[in-house]
């Protein structure tokens, strides 16, 4: 199998999702070996973020790169739509701390990157097969069961796991989610990953929160200051969809998948394996990625 780049280069804008404001990116072909990198095209010397675990740093509820003090964050839809499609090489110029968080899913970076074209490039890329089973497990985190209570929703948070198991063939990922304390039901999915069924049935899916928890973060974190009914499926106290409506009915689980593939993107390889997540997020996820890249 051949790394990948694209063919020409392609703009996108959109507000971040965190901060309010506008950002724009610019995504350009690189040469083999060249990696995903991101450059902070605003910041003096423009410094370079590559996108590989060893420069993952914790945020709350998304994905942040830090490399020589420079940051970018909610990088997950797209290195998602990037690994899904097998593009191994490309430069990332973005004006701004984070990624647009565009309509909250990753459809309008797969339809930029489709319009960009994919170049195959004459260097191997390189591949992850599993071979032994993997289990990573996580307690649930007290602070969130208390900030359940606090805000009188109920239910419990479960510890999460996830379950790694030899498919040669390519990559399965299987999620299981359960926000029933919100009234939500509960959804799994499982799906081959390849590029048509990412771009069908997870690039659609978008990015979800409770309605209490973005009055939280905005109001105490500064967080969330371009979330809106529009790029995000906020969920109301009674489990509904605040002026909006669902694109799949199990559309929660499918964006759990579209986290996790940007996650384990971060490997930088071609992964095979059917992965198996239930009640993960974004810590347990990046210690999957860190374990596969050890192997
Ligand atoms: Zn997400």
């Amino acid at each position: 199998m051949r790394q990948n780049t694209i063919q020409k280069p392609v703009s996108i804008a959109g507000t971040g999702l965190h901060s309010g404001k506008t950002i724009h990116l610019k995504l350009l072909p690189a040469p083999c070996n060249h990696h995903i990198v991101f450059v902070r095209v605003d910041l003096p010397g423009k410094p370079c973020i590559p996108a590989c675990i060893h420069n993952l740093s914790s945020q709350m509820r998304c994905t942040a790169l830090v490399h020589n003090k420079a940051k970018i964050h909610t990088t997950e839809h797209l290195l998602a739509t990037c690994f899904a499609m097998k593009l191994d090489n490309l430069v990332i110029e973005v004006d701004g701390p984070e990624i647009p968080g565009m309509d909250g899913s990753a459809l309008p970076f797969y339809n930029m990157l489709k319009e960009a074209g994919i170049q195959e490039q004459e260097a191997q890329a390189e591949e992850i097969i599993i071979t032994k089973e993997i289990l990573l497990q996580k307690k649930a985190n007290p602070l969130w069961q208390k900030l359940l209570q606090a805000l009188k929703i109920g239910g419990k948070i479960h510890s999460s796991n996830i379950q790694v198991l030899p498919h040669p063939s390519g990559l399965k990922l299987e999620y299981f989610l359960d926000y029933s304390f919100s009234h939500i039901p509960k959804q799994n999915i499982a799906l081959e990953i390849e590029e048509d069924t990412f771009a069908k049935e997870i690039a659609p899916a978008r990015t979800f929160a409770l309605q209490k928890e973005i009055g939280i973060g905005q109001k105490i974190l500064g967080l969330g200051k371009g979330t809106t009914s529009q790029n995000t499926l906020i969920i109301t106290d009674k489990g509904e969809i605040l002026d909006n409506t669902l694109r799949f009915p199990d559309e929660l689980a499918r964006h759990k998948i579209l986290d996790l593939l940007g996650d384990i993107s971060l490997v930088g390889k071609r992964i095979h394996a059917h992965i198996i997540a239930r009640y993960s997020g974004h810590s347990l996820n990046a210690a999957l990625a860190k374990t596969v890249d050890s192997l």
